[in-house]
């Protein structure tokens, strides 16, 4: 059935939200992850957010995050009146370095949270052996790399929390939506009260168990997704391998473009991952070649994008957590040099080969 259709069905049904397509697409995620439980949230920030909760995040805690990521991640750890304190990413990939997280970790330090960016799953045996040996919590912010693969397993249950998003630029859409996978039961039903006003029961148990009474629990928020966003999600879900097929095929061919440049590297993918291309990202040998891309390319009609600013550079960060740069050096001198060159399911060859044609001009022109 087409997404118009799945969407049309739920607005002509009793059900609207709080039915049974939340637990109808939590389900389909959670078999396609192989995790047990999947808590549906009205965005992937919402997500980030109960999973901060749900770890038990306070102020005066601190978690750890990577720079390169979109303010979000760290943001939903200020939401629980926690620290960000940010850990340095790898040279080769931009991913959380393993090796600088250790020497961050303090008596506060509650959890690491890692971005699979751009949608290459990150080291998680090595996190997770860090945040065992330290017994704090392992949060993966996966909104990139869904249909990821790490080892030979999907992206989903490898931390104790995992979040996605199905915001309209992710792999799949909701219009707006995210989920926090864990296999952690207790977790999942703190994260359930969560979204619902930490109000232990729903309309529907106490409709079920012939009661009005209820309690509020924590104080929690309306984080919940309807089932008019459920359906289609659901909807969407079902195409997920294919819109997953065209992007790697994409990256193939930018990879094959690229590979004997010296003016843009594409980055290094592990060969323990099945990368799942949110973003596909170009790394100019100098902040001005890049500049020269990203306008030379805007110029053809051609829009590229920086993902990211490291987060600590932004204002209310610098104004409030006192953070400046010096922080992260790698990550701000990838900051000056990457650029993320168009990459989405339907995009055609014929664009593809725009892109390209496009960057090699501009190069050969320098
Ligand atoms: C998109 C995204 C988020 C936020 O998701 P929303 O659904 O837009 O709230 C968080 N972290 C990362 C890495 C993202 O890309």
């Amino acid at each position: 059935m087409d997404d118009i259709d799945a969407v049309v069905q739920v607005l002509r049904s009793d059900w609207l939200t709080t039915g049974p397509k939340v637990q109808e697409f939590e389900k389909a995620v959670a078999d396609y992850t192989g995790v047990k439980y999947a808590v549906a949230l009205s965005s992937g920030t919402a997500a980030l957010h109960t999973a901060m909760f749900a770890v038990g995040i306070e102020p005066g805690d601190e978690a750890i995050v990577p720079p390169i990521t979109f303010a979000a991640t760290s943001n939903a750890v200020l939401y629980q009146g926690g620290k960000p304190v940010f850990c340095d990413v790898r040279e080769d990939n931009l991913l959380i370095d393993p090796s600088h997280i250790k020497k961050l970790i303090g008596s506060r330090t509650k959890a690491i949270v890692s971005v699979d960016y751009a949608g290459h799953p990150v080291d998680y045996d090595r996190i997770r052996a860090i945040a065992d040996e330290e017994e704090i919590f392992f949060i993966s912010d996966a909104c990139h790399s869904f249909g990821g693969e790490y080892k030979g397993q999907r992206v989903g249950s490898l931390a104790d929390l995992t979040i996605l998003s199905f915001h309209p630029v992710k792999h799949i859409t909701s219009g707006e939506g995210g989920m926090v996978l864990t296999d952690n039961l207790e977790m999942a039903i703190r994260m359930r009260r969560f979204r619902n006003h930490g109000i232990d029961r729903s309309n529907e148990e106490r409709r079920q168990f012939n009661t009005w009474y209820y309690e509020m629990i924590d104080l929690g928020y309306n984080y919940r997704l309807t089932d008019i966003q459920c359906a289609l999600g659901i909807s969407q879900l079902k195409k997920l391998p294919n819109f997953l097929i065209r992007r790697r095929e994409v990256a193939r061919k930018y990879d094959e473009a690229f590979s004997n440049s010296r003016d843009v590297k594409s980055l290094v993918v592990s060969p323990d991952v099945v990368h799942s291309y949110h973003l596909y990202v170009l790394r100019a040998r100098n902040g001005t070649i890049r500049d020269r891309l990203f306008i030379g390319l805007k110029k053809e009609g051609i829009e590229t994008n920086v993902h990211y600013i490291p987060v600590y550079l932004h204002p209310y960060y610098q104004r409030k957590l006192g953070t400046c740069p010096g922080i992260c050096p790698i990550a701000e001198k990838a900051y000056n040099q990457i650029l993320s060159i168009p990459m989405f399911s339907s995009i055609t060859d014929k664009e593809v080969s725009s892109v390209v044609n496009g960057i090699r001009s501009i190069i050969a022109a320098l």
